[in-house]
């Protein structure tokens, strides 16, 4: 009797001792295929922030196999496939002896293959090698692979792989994807028969039909926000971690009210051969992409595929509040600011470079003499802004857009010199639009670096919201009217071919680009006022619900005071025109205004200009007086080295205009050619013969002299 239990003892321990060896030997074989099929792509399932489904992205062929998780497929959902599918799943080593013997009778009193007795783990490994042939030996090597599978997952992963890979025909594969083409549905929102009809299916994929039997709509994927998805798309190329299910910041409701207003705005510029579009939406605090349209015309093949998002294009004017802003943080060698809101800077026409001349004009070629810091950069003068770039520095310039994230800019930004003052240099939308909200932002970006002071930050936005500054630029508009505190700058490229508008609250920030993918020239002038209504309309809809508090912060150690509108000084009793302005606390430079005058004889107010202004009031017939004495005596045209051309045609009404200012004596001569070659009263006016070759001149106001060389071909 001991014996024969210790005989039995010993057969089972061999016996389990060889079940281990058979199960160590599957696991350690080598199974390529089997990480080849667990690692396959999915589809990846796009929402938008309220829960809309936005795209399930393809696989090859159209295919679509989406990825949920085993805990959160619902429980009902397992149950009802092993049901269907293999009732011993959880009892079986792969394959299951029942089954296989109950199916091997049937099959045999048939006469032929009525029943198959593969469980889930044998039909993985159908899935596996779809086209294998029908054989014997392919039957026996999927019973190996089988075991394979069971020795090297556990019952749980083997049934997550299954439901997420198992075929239902329609070019889907997968439970999650059969309940969205089928019910239209999400796998969680199945009812109980529409899971059991669900299971049934993979059995044989081509009999069930519940398109026919609901009658319901056929599914159809959505395919929204194209570009932005194809955007993430790129970016998470690279990512290791993968995830198959993202819920996006954007809104579906926002960007087909967006599209809306795009589309209608673009059919009004077709005579101008405008013809795409493009917005972006952001919220600031975040960074979070709240809509994103590359493209007005989704049906266009040529043009559709490009996302005018991330299209580079001149930006023009809309660049200009990155270089005030910068201004205004800019000292000179003793450490005094360059540039502050009330500064008078010289609207006067003025030359730039000597090999190459560069004479930028205002968008209306008129020119408004001295003009306030903030009425400059409102109604967004040209001549004005080339200057403030010039004395600020291109180099300096470069390093803070660079810090404000235009990476566009290190290709042809350093060609592009002073025209960058102008928007020259191509950049895209996105990088304007994170760049502008960095104002709203009280001057930091996404990595929380301050690009610029609060301070800084904080007057640029009370400029760009200043309704009455922008009147000198473009006149009253009520593109800019909100119920609400808002900023806004606009911009047009030199050819007209791109339009750019900037709006932005304390909450959000809207970017609108329109032109011309193609580049063919745009016809007539359109007015930046379509792509700022599209801004401004989009800001409304961001706030129709709205109540936080939107008021942009004021600058701290600064205080309003009544200045005088022409000479930007304190406002004094002759100073016709007064308006508030941000002056520093400390700040001891600031005088009463000395530019209005009462005349003794007369009682009258007069003006009086300080000397850069002379040509200026000659050429624009300006009343008022010059300060002649107010500045150093200057050259100011033509400029050392210009190079001049002669005409032969004109040869006889050419001259050269030498223009003197400043300088302490009422008179003063010019040497040409080392010879004295005339003299002049006030304004210091000459006019030089044109002779071919190299010259000098040099310009002699009492114990002042200045000299310039200039050739003519
Ligand atoms: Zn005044």
């Amino acid at each position: 009797m001991r014996d024969s239990i210790k005989r039995i003892l010993k057969i089972m321990c061999i016996f389990v001792g060889m079940i281990f060896l058979v199960h160590i030997i599957f696991r350690v074989l080598p199974f390529p295929e089997l990480k080849e099929f667990v690692n396959k792509e999915y589809s990846t399932a796009y929402y938008d922030c309220d829960g809309v489904l936005l795209q399930v992205t393809p696989l090859k062929e159209g295919l679509r196999r989406e990825y949920t998780p085993l805990n959160e497929i619902p429980r009902s959902v397992r149950k009802a496939f092993i049901k269907s599918e293999d009732k011993r799943f959880y009892f079986h080593c792969g394959i299951d002896f029942i089954s296989l013997t109950g199916a091997f009778f049937q099959n045999i009193k048939a006469g032929k293959t009525v029943r198959g007795a593969s469980t889930i783990t044998m039909q993985i490994v159908k899935m596996m090698n779809p086209d294998a042939p029908r054989t014997k030996t392919q039957k026996f090597r999927e019973i190996i692979d089988a075991l394979k599978i069971e020795a090297r997952l556990s019952k749980k992963q083997i049934l997550e792989l299954y439901l997420n890979s198992v075929p239902f025909g329609k070019n889907t594969e997968g439970v999650t994807s059969a309940a969205r083409i089928i019910y239209g549905l999400e796998l969680n929102d199945l009812n109980q028969e529409q899971i059991e009809i669900l299971a049934k299916i993979p059995r044989r994929p081509s009999s069930y039909n519940p398109l026919l039997t609901k009658k319901s709509e056929p599914f159809i994927y959505p395919f929204e926000f194209p570009h932005y998805i194809r955007y993430l798309e790129r970016q998470s190329k690279e990512d290791k971690k993968k995830v198959y299910k993202k819920t996006l910041s954007v809104s579906k409701d926002l960007q087909t009210y967006a599209e809306g207003l795009l589309r209608t705005s673009l059919e009004q510029t077709k005579q101008n051969r405008i013809s795409n579009g493009a917005v972006l939406v952001i919220e600031n605090k975040t960074g979070n992409v709240l809509a994103w349209i590359g493209n007005g015309f989704w049906d266009d093949e040529k043009t559709g595929q490009i996302d005018g998002v991330l299209v580079k294009n001149q930006p023009g004017s809309s660049m200009k509040p990155f270089l005030y802003a910068l201004a205004l943080e800019t000292t000179d060698e003793k450490g005094n600011p360059l540039y502050l809101p009330n500064t008078i800077l010289a609207d006067v026409p003025k030359e730039y470079g000597s090999e190459k001349l560069y004479v930028p004009s205002n968008f209306n070629n008129k020119f408004n003499g001295p003009i306030r810091f903030r009425v400059a950069l409102a109604s967004s003068l040209n001549v004005v802004a080339v200057d403030i770039l010039n004395n600020v520095g291109v180099d300096n310039y470069l390093k803070k857009l660079y810090e404000l994230g235009f990476d566009s800019l290190r290709n042809g930004g350093k060609e592009a010199d002073l025209g960058l003052a102008l928007g020259a240099g191509e950049v895209t939308l996105k990088e304007l639009v994170y760049a502008f909200s960095v104002f709203a932002r009280d001057g930091k970006d996404y990595d929380e670096n301050q690009i610029y002071s609060k301070n800084t930050a904080r007057i640029i936005n009370s400029i760009l919201s200043d309704k009455s500054s922008r009147s000198l630029g473009f006149g009253y508009t009520q593109t800019y009217e909100t119920d609400y505190p808002s900023i806004f700058k606009t911009g047009t490229s030199n050819q007209y071919q791109n339009i750019t508008a900037l709006g932005a609250t304390k909450d959000y920030t809207v970017g609108v680009w329109m032109g011309n993918f193609e580049g063919s020239t745009v016809v007539g002038k359109t007015g930046s006022s379509l792509p700022a209504y599209i801004a401004k309309n989009i800001l409304d809809y961001l706030h129709k619900n709205n109540d936080s508090n939107l008021e942009f912060e004021e600058p701290y150690d600064w205080s309003k005071k009544k200045i005088c509108s022409l000479s930007g000084m304190l406002a004094g009793e002759n100073c016709p025109h007064s308006v508030y302005e941000y002056i520093k606390k400390d700040d001891k430079s600031l005088f009463v205004c000395d530019w209005h005058k009462k005349s003794s004889t007369t009682n009258k107010i007069d003006i009086v200009y300080p000397a850069e202004y002379q040509k200026w009031m000659r050429q624009n017939q300006i009343v008022g007086e010059i300060d002649n004495f107010s500045s150093d005596l200057e050259i100011i045209s033509p400029k050392n080295g210009t190079l001049f051309y002669f005409s032969y045609a004109n040869q006889k009404r050419q001259a050269i205009t030498v223009e003197a200012i400043g300088g302490y004596e009422n008179e003063a001569y010019i040497e040409y050619d080392g010879k004295i070659f005339a003299k002049s009263e006030r304004p210091f006016l000459f006019f030089l013969p044109v002779e071919k070759g190299n010259h000098s001149c040099k310009v002699v106001c009492g114990a002042q002299e200045k000299y310039i060389e200039f050739e003519v071909r």
